[in-house]
């Protein structure tokens, strides 16, 4: 794998102030596969002035030629394609074809969302006597996880942009490489010298740099829960703008008139893609008691299928963390009908695909974000306690509700805490607004709302 020894600031790659490194391993090896630069206050210093300095022109910058810079950045990851997958799968070790198809893949469609939002969003409008201007917010600090590495990336970077901000990004160590990829396809799309900058590091050091800075004005994390408290204090203390994506607890609601084999099988498919690590995944599936057992068989046999064909999960802590939850649920009482918690392969980070029956809604793994390809099955007796059950967390991030027909599912939809449901199956839309409810976050991304975060409103009075 080709890895920069720098930082991209100021529109070259230049050495970082420290010598301390970060080693990458593939997850499916355990063996390195490159090593990039532990960045420290100093080159957070550095990128965010050169964000401050490109501010001004890239502000004044017509949003339709921002459009153009950022339908030419899709095009240089367009051209990307196969490295940006290849380096995926090395650094986070999923299957290559899902690296081909949805790392690679997705992060085009929204890169090439924003390049057309930014040409025809009205960054103006009337109400009254006013004139509303819609003005960039400023410099930009992005702190990204590592579970789609470049999608979190562009989710941020191209919203951003395209409102007229300049960027600093500080991506999850576990997956710099990706980062790095990303920073050479901005540089050759021709987005101009300090308005995308990337400085690799570790979340405590560079990360927390990044959020403390006084040169920013937004901080825009996607992580756990438990830092997006911390960077939600450090942005309140400062009174800058913050918007967080945090972690997720998702149900799967199977009503009682729903195709159930179609259900089980898509919710299963669901927490096993990406080895379980999407904040999104519908973890907890409702199921009505009537049919429990047969949903409970149908899952097993699904999650069986995954044996062989799930990747591992990102790192080593990742891999004793799941394993432990699933530990957890046996301990409270839970009963495993595939999987389980031991290693299935002597090297990598494989956890089985697993799924629980008989989960009750007050234990661990039907409370806490396990993040690995878990499943948890929980009886429901009528529609009131499954709702019960679904907003019984503290997340609200997405879900799904699945019924005889698309108006009952979207009733019990309107119900439910939570930012994002597919009814019967409904697909992925790069310009739905995504973003929790609860504990799962503030703000939303993707799309015109995610577009309006990057932005702020004056009024003129005439
Ligand atoms: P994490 O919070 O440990 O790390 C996320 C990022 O924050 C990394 O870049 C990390 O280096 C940085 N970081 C860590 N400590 C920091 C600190 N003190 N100050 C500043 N930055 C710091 O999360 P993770 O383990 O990398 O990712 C998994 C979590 O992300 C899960 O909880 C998942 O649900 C959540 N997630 C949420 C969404 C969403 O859109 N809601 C999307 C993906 C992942």
């Amino acid at each position: 794998m080709k890895a920069h020894d720098g930082m991209y600031i100021g529109g070259a790659w230049r050495p970082a102030a420290g010598t301390d490194t970060i080693t990458v391993l593939n997850p499916a090896d355990e063996q390195p596969v490159g090593e990039v630069p532990a960045g420290t206050a100093e080159d957070v210093d550095t990128a965010v002035r050169a964000a401050r300095e490109a501010f001004p022109a890239w502000a004044a910058t017509p949003p339709a030629e921002r459009g153009a810079l950022i339908g030419a950045l899709r095009d240089q990851l367009v051209a990307r394609k196969d490295e940006i997958a290849e380096t995926v799968t090395a650094e986070l070790g999923s299957p290559l074809q899902f690296s081909q198809m949805v790392h690679a893949g997705v992060p085009i469609l929204v890169a090439g969302s924003y390049a057309e939002l930014a040409a025809t969003y009205a960054f103006e409008e009337k109400i009254g006597n006013s004139t509303v201007y819609m003005e960039p917010v400023g410099v930009v600090g992005a702190i990204t996880p590592w579970n789609y590495p470049l999608h979190q990336i562009v989710n941020k970077v191209a919203p951003a942009l395209a409102a007229g901000c300049t960027v600093v990004l500080k991506p999850a160590e576990d997956t710099p490489l990706t980062a790095q990829l990303f920073a050479e396809a901005a540089h050759e799309a021709g987005i101009p010298a300090g308005v995308f900058n990337l400085v690799t590091g570790l979340g405590a050091v560079a990360g927390q740099a990044l959020a403390e800075h006084e040169g920013v004005d937004l901080v825009s994390f996607t992580g756990s829960t438990a830092v997006g408290k911390q960077i939600g204090a450090i942005a309140g203390a400062a009174v800058k703008r913050v918007a967080l994506e945090l972690g997720g607890k998702s149900a799967n609601v199977i009503l009682p008139g729903a195709d159930l084999t179609k259900a089980v099988k898509a919710g299963v498919a669901n927490v096993m893609s990406n080895s379980g690590q999407t904040c999104s995944a519908w973890t907890r599936m409702l199921v009505d008691s009537a049919r429990y057992d047969e949903a409970v068989e149908l899952a097993a046999e699904a999650a069986a299928k995954y044996g062989s064909r799930i990747g591992p999960v990102v790192n080593a802590k990742q891999q004793a963390r799941v394993r432990g939850y699933i530990d957890k649920g046996i301990e409270e009482g839970a009963r495993v009908v595939a999987g389980g918690s031991e290693a299935p392969r002597e090297q990598g980070y494989y956890v089985q695909p697993t799924v629980f029956a008989d989960v009750t809604p007050d234990m661990t793994i039907a409370r806490e974000e396990i993040f690995g390809p878990v499943v948890s099955i929980i009886r429901y007796e009528d529609e009131d306690e499954a709702l019960r059950i679904a907003n019984g967390t503290v997340y609200g991030l997405a879900g799904a509700v699945w019924a005889a027909d698309d108006a009952e599912a979207i009733a019990f939809a309107r119900r439910m805490e939570t930012g994002q449901v597919d009814i019967n199956g409904g697909s992925f839309n790069p310009l739905a607004p995504f973003g929790g409810y609860k504990q799962s976050g503030v703000g939303r991304e993707l799309g015109p709302h995610g577009l309006t975060e990057y932005l702020q409103t004056k009024s003129l009075q005439f």
